[in-house]
């Protein structure tokens, strides 16, 4: 297999990779709480091992940058572990990464996202970079990537609330990717935010509205959804499925035209 971790390239290494048209790959996580029962890197494990997992179907295609281990979560401050960034460094730091990337010749950069409220920061990041070099980069979050009919026939938490934070679905991946991280018999179903018809918490679907306050105003244990439902089986299809359209999203990435830009002034 090609080398493909970028922290183990040389110089000429990386000065080849780029003349391959590889894609970089960059797992964004966070260190946070994440209830009783899951470990504070659950959202750098799942984005920066779904990243690992794709890469190695398709190692001459892409490098897999480190991850990204801090990011923002100033809401969980309420609980013990989390390490919280101000949104406007995320998108500093991440956007300053990509800009190195395209300086010595990538022209795409794939952000992997493993956590929810990163999205804002990272979609600017994405557009920073694109904007800024001659590279384009794009984002996606890892849940986006689950086929629907995957999720809803797998389903077992109500909707919404099930599968917040902690939940079914990130409890059942880690107990696929690590099963010695996860404390199933501290899982404690709580799902306590509320839901109205506007205001609710569930990754399959969010709500419509874009709002976030203090966690422990709505979550007692740090966890938001169901994790009781979880099973390293769940586990493996996500992951197998998320893996899957991962890959085919770096290759089409890579072969995606970068026109010119047209100055109609
Ligand atoms: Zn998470």
């Amino acid at each position: 297999m090609p080398k493909y971790r970028y922290e183990e390239l040389t110089w000429p290494e990386v000065r080849e990779a780029v003349a391959q048209n590889r894609v970089a790959v960059l797992p964004v996580g966070t260190t946070e709480q994440h209830g009783p029962h899951l470990p504070l890197v659950t959202d750098v494990l799942t984005a920066s091992e779904m990243s690992r997992l794709a890469v190695e179907r398709i190692p001459d295609e892409a490098v897999l940058m480190p991850p990204v281990y801090y990011s923002f979560n100033e809401h969980h401050m309420d609980f013990p572990g989390t390490i919280a960034v101000p949104g406007e460094t995320v998108v500093r730091y991440v956007t300053a990464v990509g800009t190195s990337l395209a300086r010595h010749g990538f022209r795409k950069i794939l952000i992997v996202n493993g956590h929810g409220s990163n999205v804002p920061f990272l979609d600017i990041a994405a557009r920073n970079i694109t904007n800024e070099t001659p590279a384009i980069a794009a984002m996606a979050s890892w849940w986006s990537l689950i086929p629907t009919d995957l999720l809803t026939r797998l389903r077992e938490s109500e909707y919404p609330g099930g599968m917040a934070h902690g939940c079914e679905l990130e409890t059942s991946v880690l107990l696929h990717l690590r099963p010695d991280l996860v404390q199933m018999d501290k899982a404690q179903k709580d799902i306590n935010f509320q839901p109205t018809e506007f205001f609710y918490w569930d990754l399959q679907r969010p709500s419509p509205i874009f709002f976030q306050e203090w966690f422990s105003r709505y979550s007692k244990t740090g966890t938001v959804g169901d994790p009781t439902k979880a099973t390293a089986a769940k586990g493996e299809a996500f992951v197998n499925a998320v893996v899957e359209r991962l890959a085919a999203l770096i290759q089409e990435f890579r072969l995606r035209e970068i026109r010119p830009r047209a100055d109609h002034h």
